[in-house]
């Protein structure tokens, strides 16, 4: 089964006065993320509607996208506060993997990991799709919950049943 969604940014950045908005609600900012109507305002993610830049179109709402801006954001800020400029936030995209199930993944890497467009699928994509979510829970909860969340997901693996039951 594929399930695909769109999305779209909460009514409230709508009403957000005098900020400019796309069809979807996200806020538009320029390449130092500063939203159009007010450069002391930034937006990220999701909610934002950047140019990508180096390519047509607009940054991807994803995950390695709102974490690139967080980074690029943070770095931007404390700099400005010391009196320095820092250069336009530039994207890069290191692919996409989507999950197929317990033994499956397909997906691409970009040219920032392989020096190259590489399509990859199978028990290697999975692996890499399951190797990118614990270095998630890595960076979000650290090590000791990572591990205990690993054991307690291979437990519940080896435990609970294939398909439901009631
Ligand atoms: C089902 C699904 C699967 C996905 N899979 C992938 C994937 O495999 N790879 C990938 O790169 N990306 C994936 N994404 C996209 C990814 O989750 C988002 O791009 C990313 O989370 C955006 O981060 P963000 O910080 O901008 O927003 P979010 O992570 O959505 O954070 C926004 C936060 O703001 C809070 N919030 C909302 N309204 C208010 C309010 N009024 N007041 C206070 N707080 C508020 C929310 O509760 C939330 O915690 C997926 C998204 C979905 C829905």
């Amino acid at each position: 089964m594929v399930w695909a969604a769109g999305i779209k940014g909460p009514e409230l950045l709508k009403n957000l006065e005098g900020l400019e908005v796309n069809r979807i609600n996200q806020l538009i900012v320029d390449d130092h993320l500063k939203t159009s109507r007010d450069a002391n305002i930034y937006a990220l993610g999701d909610c934002a509607q950047c140019e990508w830049g180096s390519k047509k179109g607009f940054v991807p709402p994803r995950a390695q996208a709102a974490h690139q801006q967080a980074s690029y954001l943070y770095r931007l800020l404390t700099r400005q506060l010391d009196g320095a400029t820092v250069g336009p936030f530039k994207y890069r995209d290191f692919g996409s993997l989507v999950s197929l199930g317990r033994q499956s993944a397909v997906g691409n890497l970009m040219g920032g990991v392989i020096g190259g467009n590489m399509f990859i699928e199978g028990l290697i994509a999975r692996v890499m799709y399951r190797s990118l979510y614990q270095m998630h829970m890595l960076a979000l909860h650290g090590w000791v919950k990572m591990v205990l969340d690993w054991i307690s997901h291979s437990l519940r693996r080896a435990t609970e049943p294939h398909v439901k039951l009631h």
